[in-house]
């Protein structure tokens, strides 16, 4: 069974030194008259802004520490992936692993899982979030990619969206992965991380998305959301950012950056790694 797990955890070793800077955001103006008060937003900070080089730089050491970046869902195929992403919203990596390492083996194609039938596959994945949703959405898919596309998983977008259960980031995942297209899937992780460290703010996810392949160089796109969901995963998470193990420190312009005296050494280590080669 493929696994992309592998390297996830070197990922984990990033850190960075930072300037902070968010400038305040400039005050759009406004008629006199506006109604709304908008002391609160001219107090917002604008996200900080990066360079070319800077953004170069972060996504060169994220390479360097890890050329070939895999995720972390199990699957055999092009549908085992798909169907493994679809149980994943709300749900960890590893409690899908757990909960299709026996239902990939018995129903790797549309056609068995098909076969297998909607009241199995609860079963099979019944110790996942959602699982009778889920299990309804397998089933659909499933039938809907034998009668619309000979039971092969489309490389469409659209016909992707179709599926049920599958919405934007799930077919980003997968077109990515299966297809090696150079999709940028967002999901919590680089919402959060485009947010936080500024490089590509947005209020929704699709916003992120765009901002996202506006700013991430094409030699780094394939891999991009790759490095940022094990980045956000393992190293610059949610409530407490790693910043002492993180690659990028020295080149982070968030406001949740801890400070410290010295550059951590693993980004100085890798910084000098991407410096040799270039
Ligand atoms: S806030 Fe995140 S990206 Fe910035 S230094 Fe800390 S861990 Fe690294």
């Amino acid at each position: 069974m493929l696994r992309g797990n592998g390297k996830s955890v070197k990922t984990r070793k990033l850190e960075a030194t930072a300037e902070t800077a968010p400038a305040p955001r400039a005050a759009k103006a406004k008629p006199a008259k506006a109604k709304a008060p908008t002391a609160k937003k001219t107090k917002r900070k604008a996200a900080p802004r990066y360079s070319k080089e800077e953004i170069h730089e972060i996504f060169a050491r994220f390479h360097e520490v890890d050329p070939e970046p895999k995720g972390e869902l199990d699957h055999t195929n092009a549908f085992t992936l798909l169907v493994a992403v679809v149980l994943s919203a709300q749900a960890t990596d590893v409690g899908v692993n757990k909960a299709t390492r026996h239902l990939f083996q018995i129903a790797d194609t549309p056609e068995k899982m098909l076969a297998l039938g909607e009241d199995k596959v609860r079963e099979e994945i019944r110790t996942i979030g959602l699982y009778k949703n889920k299990a309804k959405n397998v089933i659909a898919l499933s039938q809907q990619l034998i009668e619309e596309h000979g039971g092969e998983v489309p490389r469409d977008r659209e016909a992707l969206e179709k599926l049920p259960g599958v919405g934007r980031k799930t077919a980003n995942v997968v077109l990515n992965i299966a297809f090696g297209e150079p999709t940028i899937a967002v999901d919590t992780h680089l919402f959060r991380l485009g947010n936080r460290l500024g490089i590509a703010p947005g209020k929704t996810p699709l916003e992120v998305e765009k901002a996202m392949e506006r700013i991430v160089p094409d030699e780094f796109r394939l891999h991009a959301h790759h490095w940022l969901i094990l980045h956000g995963r393992y190293v610059c998470k949610a409530r407490k950012p790693e910043c002492h193990r993180c690659i990028i420190y020295d080149l982070c312009k968030a406001d949740e950056r801890v400070p410290y005296d010295a550059v951590p050494e693993v980004a100085l280590q890798v910084a000098a790694r991407v410096a040799a080669k270039s």
